[in-house]
């Protein structure tokens, strides 16, 4: 399938029927969600991510939606859309219900900045982040805390930061901390930066609100998504506290790096899904390498269409643990090593 799809859905005929799709017996209520950002290829760290979002929703009964994550019109082009639904559909990753596009719901984000700023949780900010840096000097990689400098100074914005409690914040998640064996664990978001970004210098809203406010308004339950935001399902749930708008629960999956442990990044182009289409690389093979430990005794992929390959892993579907999972070659994909 090709061509940009605002507001439509996968023809039904690639749909899986319910009864195919589940054969545990799932609860009706899970809404997983795809949010891929048109910024670029996608590759094989979305991939893994995908995957295992649609997996672990799909294996208890639930429904996926799909989201354009686009409210970066600079950022954003038409043919990353294209290349993603193609990557889509490649995997055999489909979804309920309409598309929705993050850029079509503006009115609702200027709502919830407005609500948050009567509930006095907001104040505006006027550093930028070369004097955060040039204050807090942190290592490299590191998430710049935020030292509260213009937190009393009652500013109007446009850049706005909400404040943190200084208790933790408590999250459901079922990934990232399966060693300890609890599924809710505590976020302390005052070590963890402090006040954060609800909307930019430039007046738009951030990753943290946009997210929170769409994933409740499309319903979503489940969300599976890279182990790096896992500090940042501690800010969407403290967004979601404030406005009434329930929690999720959440998998951070293990990240996807390349032999040197560096995260696969959207420019580097070879591990790219297109990439892997052109090489001749069967998405059956991309599935088997997304499972930890492979396919396992129940899970024969050879020969199997690749919607074959994802009801058998939905069956016996678990999450996966440990902190990253080292990208295969091409050749490996291809059989070849
Ligand atoms: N659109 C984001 C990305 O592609 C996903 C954010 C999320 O899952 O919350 O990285």
């Amino acid at each position: 399938m090709t061509g940009s799809v605002a507001g439509d859905q996968r023809a039904p005929t690639t749909l899986h029927t319910r009864a195919e799709e589940e054969p545990r017996s799932g609860d009706d209520d899970r809404v997983g969600r795809l949010a891929p950002s048109p910024t670029g290829p996608l590759h094989l760290g979305h991939a893994y991510a995908f995957l295992h979002a649609w997996w672990w929703t799909r294996s208890r009964g639930g429904r996926m939606r799909l989201r354009w994550d686009d409210g970066d019109r600079t950022r954003c082009r038409p043919e990353f859309e294209d290349q993603a639904l193609a990557d889509l559909e490649w995997l055999g990753l489909t979804w309920d219900g309409p598309v929705v596009r993050q850029s079509d719901r503006g009115d609702a984000h200027e709502a919830a900045l407005r609500e948050l700023s009567k509930l006095g949780v907001l104040f505006g900010c006027q550093c930028t982040r070369k004097n955060l840096v040039a204050q807090a000097a942190p290592h490299e990689g590191e998430e710049v805390s935020y030292p509260g400098t213009c937190s009393a100074l009652g500013l109007p914005g446009p850049a706005l930061r909400m404040r943190v409690p200084g208790s933790p914040v408590e999250v459901e998640e079922h990934c990232a901390r399966l060693q300890d064996g609890a599924a809710v664990t505590r976020i302390d978001l005052s070590a963890e930066g402090g006040p954060f970004l609800v909307a930019s210098r430039t007046g738009i809203p951030s990753y943290q609100l946009v997210t929170a406010v769409d994933d409740a308004a499309m319903g979503v339950t489940d969300v599976a998504r890279g182990r790096d935001l896992l500090t940042s399902l501690g800010r969407q749930q403290l967004i979601r506290q404030r406005l009434g708008l329930g929690s999720v629960a959440a998998a951070h999956l293990p990240l996807v790096v390349d032999a040197s442990g560096r995260r696969l990044a959207k420019r580097s182009r070879d591990l790219a899904l297109s990439s892997l289409r052109e090489a001749g690389v069967a998405p059956r093979a991309v599935l088997a390498w997304a499972l930890a430990d492979g396919p396992g005794p129940d899970c024969d992929f050879v020969g199997a269409s690749v919607s074959e390959a994802h009801r058998q892993v939905v069956v016996n579907y678990r999450l996966p643990t440990g902190r990253s999972r080292v990208a295969p070659s091409i050749d490996a994909l291809l059989g070849r090593s």
